[in-house]
């Protein structure tokens, strides 16, 4: 095995590198599979592939906007009789590209959501064991003590004044 820090070859049985003193244990257990790769989070996964989405949601709005503004020069522009119908049926074709493009994006949305929960399930879990700290599992301290008890202050004033 070679030392990832210095580069030295060293014997497999070694701890520490012959070279630089590196620990050697922490890389053959790495080495051996007995420390577990963390997750990838789902968002690595996610991410791209929701920039995809929102890639095709904007190029089906750009040609839904387009088919709505030929329907508008044409129903303006134009004077053929059959041009109503045929601004109709852009405008119609434009609405469902508007309309595909908005339900791409909230899908590819949807999916970062998810995957956002997965991973901050997956962080949570991977928390888990030191995430309970010691001072949940004490009793509380009671912070009005002294504001109840009339006579702390002159005590602790009393004392003080002995003392000297
Ligand atoms: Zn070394």
């Amino acid at each position: 095995m070679f030392c990832p820090s210095c580069g030295t070859q060293v014997a497999e049985e070694k701890k520490f590198c012959t070279n630089c003193g590196t620990n050697l244990a922490v890389v053959s257990d790495a080495l051996a599979g007995r420390i577990a790769p963390s997750e990838p989070s789902p968002l690595l996964e996610a991410v791209p592939q929701f920039h995809r989405e929102l890639g095709k949601a904007v190029a089906k709005g750009v040609t839904g906007a387009g088919l709505l503004v030929t329907a508008m020069i044409v129903f303006l522009a134009s004077k053929h009789p059959d041009a109503l119908i045929f601004s109709v049926l852009l405008s119609v074709g434009g609405m469902i590209f508007i309309g595909k493009a908005i339900s791409t994006y909230y899908e590819g949305l949807a999916e970062v959501r998810q995957a956002e929960l997965l991973a901050a399930q997956q962080k949570a879990a991977q928390s888990m064991p030191s995430a309970t700290p010691l001072a949940s599992l004490s009793p509380p301290v009671p912070t009005t003590s002294n504001l109840i008890s009339p006579g702390s202050v002159v005590e602790h004033t009393t004392k003080h004044l002995e003392k000297n």
